[in-house]
């Protein structure tokens, strides 16, 4: 460990706030693996909870109902926030910063903005490691929000113990939810700004989709909230509960975080041998006269022998993923 590293540790065992900030910061430029030894044996405490929707759907105003509710029960809270669009997070915290105002100054809040571009392993490296060092710094509940934009609320159901899916009235929302595969992945529909006058139709269509699909076994629960009115936020946190029971009794806890700690290895893996061969692919690619798969044979026959033992199987079902359609399988 580095005398930067032993700083920040000591910070961190002290139960310092910058000493949190820091480990993720160290994580974020890709050398958190020192302090993610030294302080992954205390993650699996926290409940995860991962947010996502579209923009303007309310989820900065949702978090912050739930920071509320959760408050109001004695428990910390961290806040992941990540922007999917942005390589800076800057222009995110200062959003933050107006949206969750009133929890920015509590001491039991801890509220960290974060890009998901130009890291290693997208959401799964630098927002997995987050995770876990506010799950280690000892945080009751872990809520990661981000914006619903293709494979982000994928990421998001391989690290939360819970998803909820936040969908806004009138806006075409549940055809997206169909498209983009995010039926199969919520725990928790959030149909927010209930007070819209298309707010029960929507809520009528996710139940209607909902009867497409064969769920194994929690079968999502369907909240409707006015997030800035501060209505239906203890529901949801009762269904977040629930779901959290559920999980726990039934044995999928441990087999999805199992699954999620597979995720994240795969991810740094898949992320070293890539940053590896990147050069070595640019000049194959350049010099070769024959097909992509002569190619693609002759940078990685060399790499698969080393690795004989090995046979090909399919990658396993994500234990995310909870519901199929009807007659597909
Ligand atoms: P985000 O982009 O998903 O984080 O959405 P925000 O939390 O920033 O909210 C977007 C806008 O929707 C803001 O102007 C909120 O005040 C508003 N909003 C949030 N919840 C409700 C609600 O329940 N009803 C209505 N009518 N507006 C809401």
């Amino acid at each position: 460990m580095t005398d930067a590293d032993a700083r920040i540790a000591a910070l961190f065992e002290a139960k310092s706030p910058r000493g949190l900030a820091r480990a993720i910061s160290r994580a974020e430029s890709g050398q958190g693996a020192a302090l993610m030894h030294r302080f992954f044996g205390r993650t699996g405490r926290a409940a995860t909870i991962g947010l996502t929707g579209p923009p303007g759907v309310g989820k900065s105003t949702l978090c912050s109902g739930l920071i509320g509710v959760a408050r109001a029960q004695g428990k910390t809270v961290g806040i992941v926030s990540v922007d999917p669009s942005s390589p800076f997070s800057h222009g995110a915290i200062l959003g933050d910063r107006i949206r969750l105002g009133e929890h920015f100054t509590d001491p039991d809040v801890f509220i960290r903005s974060m890009a998901s571009r130009g890291h290693l392993g997208g959401l799964a490296g630098a927002t997995g490691d987050a995770v876990a060092f506010m799950d280690a710094f000892g945080l009751d509940v872990v809520i990661v929000e981000t914006v619903g934009v293709g494979q982000s609320e994928i990421e998001i159901a391989e690290l939360a113990d819970t998803t909820l899916v936040a969908l806004q009235p009138g806006s075409g929302d549940s055809v997206q939810l169909l498209k983009a595969g995010i039926l199969e992945i919520a725990d928790v529909f959030v149909v927010n700004k209930a007070d819209h006058p298309m707010a029960l139709q929507l809520q009528r269509e996710i139940r209607g989709m909902m009867e497409m699909l064969d769920f194994s076994g929690w079968v999502p629960e369907l909240v409707a909230t006015q997030a800035r009115e501060n209505v239906g936020l203890d529901r949801l946190w009762e269904t977040i509960g629930r779901h959290e029971a559920y999980l726990r009794e039934s044995g999928e806890l441990a087999r999805k975080r199992r699954s999620a700690f597979a995720h994240r290895v795969r991810a740094l893996v898949l992320g070293r041998l890539e940053a590896r061969i990147a050069a070595r692919v640019a000049a194959v690619a350049q010099q070769s006269s024959g097909d992509p798969y002569a190619a693609a044979d002759e940078i990685a026959a060399p790499l698969e022998s080393v690795l004989p033992e090995m046979e090909r199987t399919a990658l396993p079902e994500p234990a995310f993923v909870t519901a199929s359609v009807k007659g597909l399988r």
